[in-house]
């Protein structure tokens, strides 16, 4: 269990949510969607809590809510003490689904309430285009009471104005790829205009650039291993992070970066790495169109 305590973020509808949390992505591996899928990810997840973590993202496509749900409540813990987080599958786009699949999750989950509901990928080229209509279904869940906030993912300037002027309905957070080696510069700016809280999603770009000399070279300087730099340079930055693993030692090590500090060449060695677009290792949100079951 950690000791140093992980700041709040405060999002621009009043409410907070912890900077540091831990991302499920992959954990039930090829068992996703079955009892045994989600018995794994409940097993990881309680050894996450019991590390110290307390905001938990998860998402319907990771098959990992049940598994998530299923540790927050085996913790013992009051719910208040959690920050829980899910997305609106890729095949859950038109408002009707949007209802059905959040009734679904939240029987998934098995919790009084969610923290924050994202819509996972725009999908410009699906839908007719018409990710403003999702969007709509969302923010419209929040009268219901049981989602405390709503926000999105992988949205580019271009989407966020879009329902922004549309519906007039600002996300608290937009989650997007961000790591040293892409820096997405162009959402931070349009995030910033609109005070959308960023998180960083493969914060340590799933491990690819843990060897990198720069940051090998401030890690041997602090003490530190080279993803507790990366992780700190997030925090620093303001982003929020949740690193996957299902190592506890790993979980452990990503949650000790609380008690140093990068100074200004430091982090700004950490920001120089940026590729821009070549930096990208997920799909651009552009043109990302996958659909669970299509072509
Ligand atoms: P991360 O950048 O968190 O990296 C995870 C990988 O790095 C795993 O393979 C893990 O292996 C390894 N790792 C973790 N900690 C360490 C460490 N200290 N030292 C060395 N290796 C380490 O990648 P993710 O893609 O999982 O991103 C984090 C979360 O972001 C996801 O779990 C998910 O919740 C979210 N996400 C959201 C997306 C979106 O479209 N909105 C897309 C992708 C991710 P091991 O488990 O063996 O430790």
């Amino acid at each position: 269990m950690t000791t140093a305590t992980i700041p709040d973020v405060v999002l621009h509808d009043g409410t907070t949510i912890p900077q540091l949390g831990f991302g499920t992505l992959g954990i039930p591996g090829d068992a996703g969607g079955t009892e045994t899928g989600d018995a794994e990810t409940a097993r990881v997840v309680a050894l996450a809590i019991e590390a110290g973590y307390r905001h938990i993202d998860s998402a319907q496509g990771y098959l990992t809510e049940t598994g998530v749900g299923r540790a927050v409540r085996a913790s013992g813990l009051p719910r208040e003490d959690f920050y829980v987080t899910t997305k609106l599958a890729n095949d859950n786009h038109r408002p009707d689904d949007v209802r059905r699949s959040f009734e679904q999750t939240m029987t998934n989950l098995g919790l009084p309430y969610l923290d924050l509901f994202l819509m996972h990928w725009p999908l410009p080229t699906r839908y007719d285009g018409d990710y403003v209509a999702t969007w709509r279904a969302m923010t419209d869940l929040l009268a219901d009471g049981r989602v405390r906030s709503v926000g999105v993912s992988n949205f580019q300037p271009a989407h966020l104005e879009r329902i922004i002027g549309e519906t007039g309905i600002v996300p608290v957070i937009n989650q997007v790829e961000l790591h040293p080696r892409f820096a997405n510069t162009a959402v931070r700016t349009a995030c910033e205009q609109h005070r959308i809280a960023i998180e960083a999603w493969s914060p340590l770009a799933q491990g690819r650039y843990l060897d990198d000399p720069v940051i090998g070279k401030i890690a041997a300087a602090h003490g530190r291993t080279p993803a507790q730099v990366i992780l700190r340079w997030h925090l620093q930055r303001g982003n929020i992070v949740f690193p996957k693993s299902t190592d506890p030692q790993r979980m452990a090590a990503n949650l000790a970066v609380l008690d140093f500090t990068l100074d200004d060449a430091e982090r700004d060695a950490i920001t120089a790495l940026d590729r821009g677009e070549d930096g990208r290792n997920g799909p651009n949100p552009d043109t990302f169109d996958w659909i669970p079951g299509q072509a």
